[in-house]
């Protein structure tokens, strides 16, 4: 029944009702800002500087007992605290109730700044040691730095590394789980025109021993309606390039074709989506697609995986 006769093998068919779609507009990535979370230092971290005991007492922040980096504030009194309690103590030093205004205390932030300290993703695998600056810049990118969850369609704020987060999409968001590197989706929706900003996201393919999302979804370009198609490599950047998928979508002798380079999940799935590197269907070619009185989406995508040697 599959166009396309034996090359693409069917594995799943998957007929969306309403409930099975969510409306919204995907806030999901809100959380794309949170690469800066308090302060925190290995545990380790006091032996990398255990013969300097005294600085890293000094360097404590008497209220959360994180170690300060910069800024670093201090009350006309002296007292000195974090700029996360600086906020949280409302601008009064709990140490002596005087207005903190705005006093910063150089001398600390250069001690600060001159302490080697660890990747704070040590626990997940990382063993660099950083200045604190270049420790910043480093835990931007490191490679252990825990994922995002690539559900689209609802707020999740899950992270964690692969594994965590396979298990996590299996059982929480119930996705389906599919191995081999072709597929053939049928996506189904009995009112399309009332549509938009839908986010499905179907599937997890095992495809060469990694993992892969398709999403599908329905949004506007301009005012436009589209339905796009994409897929996205659970892991780094430098990884997904080594991969090309195709989608294929079409009817009655027409056909669209996308051929493209899986996008990391460390690019959120707004952003993929509005860079709009999928495959793009407008609405009404969708709905010529579906057959019938183009009172139901009934698109077929085909797609395949590969690996670029
Ligand atoms: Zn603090
Ligand atoms: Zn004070
Ligand atoms: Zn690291
Ligand atoms: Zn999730």
């Amino acid at each position: 029944m599959a166009p396309g006769g034996g090359v693409f093998k069917e594995v799943l068919e998957s007929h969306l009702l309403s409930s099975d779609y969510e409306t919204g507009k995907a806030k999901s990535e809100a959380k794309s800002s949170s690469t800066f979370p308090k302060s925190s230092v290995g545990s380790t971290g006091k032996n990398e500087i255990s013969s300097k005991n005294g600085v890293y007492d000094l360097l404590k922040c008497p209220v959360c007992k994180n170690l300060m980096y910069p800024p670093i504030h201090q009350c006309p009194n002296g007292h000195t605290l974090c700029s996360n309690c600086k906020i949280e103590v409302h601008n009064i030093c709990p140490t002596c109730d005087h207005d903190l205004e705005n006093i910063r205390c150089l001398a600390l932030e250069k001690v600060a700044e001159s302490l080697e300290l660890p990747c704070k993703y040590q626990s997940l695998g990382c063993h660099d040691i950083f200045p604190y600056y270049t420790k910043l810049k480093h835990e931007q990118s490191c490679g252990f730095r825990p994922y995002n969850c690539p559900y689209a369609g609802s707020e999740c704020s899950v992270m964690g590394d692969l594994p965590t987060l396979l298990a996590h999409l299996k059982d929480d968001h119930k996705v389906d789980m599919h191995d081999g590197c072709t597929f053939n989706h049928r996506y189904v929706k009995s009112n399309p025109h009332e549509v938009e900003n839908a986010t499905w996201m179907l599937t997890i393919f095992n495809s060469f021993g990694r993992h892969f999302c398709l999403h599908f979804e329905a949004f506007q370009i301009g005012t436009a309606p589209v339905y796009m198609a994409f897929l996205r490599f659970l892991g780094e950047d430098s990884e997904a390039k080594k991969f090309s998928y195709s989608l294929e979508v079409g009817a009655n002798g027409r056909k669209l074709t996308w051929q493209g380079i899986p996008r990391s999940i460390r690019d959120s799935h707004r952003k993929v989506r509005d860079s709009q590197d999928g495959l793009i269907i407008q609405r009404n070619l969708g709905l010529y697609f579906s057959g019938g009185d183009r009172q139901e989406l009934k698109l077929r995508i085909t797609g395949r995986i590969w690996k670029e040697e």
